[in-house]
């Protein structure tokens, strides 16, 4: 495996959606709705050219929530994807 250098990261700050507090190191819980029955699975293979999760589109979105902790995600979980 190679390594990938990363440029240092500012801080980021997110609002958690619980408590409301500004996280700096929030915790981060996606959501990728998974595909409906019968709709066609993409299939990965070594070669392939990852397709980042964030740029999927439409029903395909990943939803994506801040928390301080885990704590806090116990607290008020993302709403299920079928209330959505
Ligand atoms: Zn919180």
């Amino acid at each position: 495996m190679k390594k990938q250098k990363r440029p240092e990261m500012p801080i980021i700050k997110r609002k958690c959606y619980s408590c409301g507090k500004m996280a700096t190191k929030p915790y981060v819980y996606h959501i990728v709705p998974s595909y409906s029955y019968g709709a066609q699975i993409p299939v990965y293979s070594k070669n392939d050219v990852k397709t980042k999760r964030v740029e999927l589109k439409g029903k395909r979105k990943v939803l994506v929530y801040h928390y301080c902790n885990r704590e806090c995600y116990e607290l008020r979980k993302p709403p299920e994807l079928y209330e959505l």
